[in-house]
């Protein structure tokens, strides 16, 4: 039985991409010992720079977009899961040289698949999306640094976003202090309704800064990169931490080593994509107790493989709030 697949593929002498929504069989698809029968998956900051071709994200051609999904396994060669098992894949080169999950059915190894907790469905799964799962990563790396709530301020950058918007319902579930920094200030009731306790316009942070300046943060989550980055760790108190997971605003890293030779604050990288499977395991474990799913709707849209080459245009161009839930079946 065929499934509809988004097709995306290069002319190598003009190295234009070019993106068609065909039917695809099993048997187009690449190795793995799992098929999981895809109900939905998502579209984030990646999926947006796969599709429209911003950046290199897809080093394989042709390509299934698409860096995780959830849906339902229908056959495993190994005893690690079984026909009928809910699982959620993020990452591990999907979208980028595996064929991802904008597509109604995916093969990849079991070890990359997590099997859903209990109250997480393949629906609220992408609802959360990598987007959703890296804000988890980057609240268990600060809890790591023993960054408590009570300890004071936490910043989130990028607060409109994916990252920033799952980060902020976290973090006000667990007791903490939010700031959120966005460049759509109009946006500000939405945040306060996930929980933010003050909104702060990101040109605050994100021209060039000093090396030093007042201490206002016990943590930070930063999805943005660049000067905000470097403003956030020269604003962060002494023994404080950072969890750096994006590159909204650029790759690059102006900052000095000021905050980290006179304050102890601590600079923790956070990446979804090859991380274990236990830290997966532990992050959608917390995702199912320490998110407001309540919140979680209200951060979302709908969408359908049709509707994702526009949609990525818009969310480069910062014009998507929160999360895109794509409908993979529909
Ligand atoms: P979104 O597009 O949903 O959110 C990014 C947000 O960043 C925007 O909504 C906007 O928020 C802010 N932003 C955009 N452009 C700029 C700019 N020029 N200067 C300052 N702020 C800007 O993306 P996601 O939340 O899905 O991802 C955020 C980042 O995290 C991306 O760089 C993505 O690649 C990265 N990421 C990394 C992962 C990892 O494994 N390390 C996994 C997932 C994501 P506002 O309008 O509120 O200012």
């Amino acid at each position: 039985m065929s499934f509809p697949a988004l097709w995306l593929s290069r002319n190598e002498e003009e190295k234009e991409q070019h993106l068609e929504l065909l039917e695809r069989d099993v048997s187009d698809l690449m190795e793995g010992d799992t098929i999981v029968k895809v109900a939905y998956s998502t579209l984030n900051y990646k999926d947006a720079l796969a599709l429209t071709g911003k950046a290199p994200v897809v080093r394989k051609w042709p390509m299934i977009p698409g860096i995780d999904f959830a849906g339902v396994v229908e056959s495993c060669e190994s005893d690690a899961l079984k026909p009928g098992d809910e699982v959620v894949l993020n990452g591990w080169g999907c979208g980028e040289v595996h064929f991802g999950g904008y597509a109604g059915k995916a093969r990849t190894p079991a070890k990359w698949l997590v099997k859903l907790p209990k109250n997480i469905d393949a629906k609220t799964a992408m609802e959360i999306g990598t987007a959703g799962y890296t804000a988890m990563l980057c609240v268990l790396a600060l809890e790591e640094q023993g960054v408590r709530a009570g300890d004071g301020e936490v910043l989130v950058t990028g607060a409109s976003g994916g990252v920033g918007g799952v980060s902020i319902a976290l973090l006000s579930k667990l007791g903490y202090k939010i700031v959120a920094s966005t460049g759509r200030m109009e946006e500000s009731d939405y945040l306060k309704s996930l929980g933010a306790d003050e909104v702060l316009d990101r040109n605050t942070l994100s021209e060039k800064g000093k090396p030093l300046a007042k201490e206002r943060w016990a943590g930070v989550i930063d999805s943005v990169g660049s000067h905000t980055l470097a403003n956030a760790l020269a604003q962060t108190r002494y023994g404080g931490a950072v969890a750096a997971c994006g590159l909204a605003q650029g790759m690059d890293l102006p900052a000095s080593v000021a905050p980290f030779i006179l304050r102890g604050v601590r600079l923790i990288g956070v990446d979804s994509v090859m991380a274990s499977p236990e830290l997966r395991a532990k992050a959608w474990s917390r995702l199912a107790k320490d998110l407001d799913m309540k919140k979680l709707a209200s951060m979302t849209q709908t969408a359908t493989l049709k509707d994702l080459e526009s949609l990525a245009k818009n969310l480069l161009a910062g014009k998507v709030r929160g999360r895109v839930l794509v409908e993979v079946g529909a």
